[in-house]
């Protein structure tokens, strides 16, 4: 699935593909929380007081899905998170239950454990290809330029290094 993302942008394999591109790719708006017009309570909550304790959500109206992300955070968790709810419309992960609003806005969420560990593999690989992780690896580029090229935290970095089984196969290689 990564793949076909990037060969119908006309992008390589080993392209960085940004994820607002890919949203829009799949008719999804995204929209950053501080383009909302919140109440100056919930947006100081939701922003200053407690920044950390939600990333993004998705959000479902009269057939058009919107992603809300946390404008508070790094670009880099933007970026993750961003990928990650792209990737549970993708796989067309239905979730076990939903909120709806009083005014019959969809509130998708409680997605099962497959689902979110789903959801965080297609994020991985579509913001960390793997031909990506090898070339540079092989050219000697350490971790924390790759995470900067692609535009992620240097933690997704490690663990696309590891699952994608890159490191092993350079140590078999030399
Ligand atoms: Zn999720």
């Amino acid at each position: 699935m990564a793949e076909e993302a990037r060969r119908a942008r006309g992008l390589g394999p080993a392209d960085c593909l940004d994820p607002w591109d890919y949203a829009a790719d799949l008719k999804v708006d995204v929209i950053g929380a501080d383009q909302l017009d919140l109440s100056a309570q919930y947006a100081r909550q939701l922003l200053e007081v407690d920044p950390f304790s939600w990333s993004g959500l998705t959000i479902g109206h009269a057939g058009k899905t919107m992603i809300v992300l946390n404008s508070a955070q790094v670009r880099a968790r933007q970026c993750s998170t961003l990928m990650h709810e792209l990737a549970h419309i993708r796989l067309g992960h239905v979730p076990a239950s939903v909120q709806i609003s009083e005014t019959g806005m969809l509130l998708l969420s409680d997605y099962s454990d497959v689902q979110e560990e789903e959801a965080d593999w297609l994020m991985g690989a579509l913001l960390l290809p793997r031909p990506a992780l090898l070339a540079l690896r092989a050219k000697g580029q350490t971790l924390e330029q790759i995470a900067e090229l692609y535009a992620v935290s240097d933690d997704l970095c490690r663990w696309r290094l590891r699952m994608t089984g890159v490191e092993t196969q350079l140590r078999y290689r030399r």
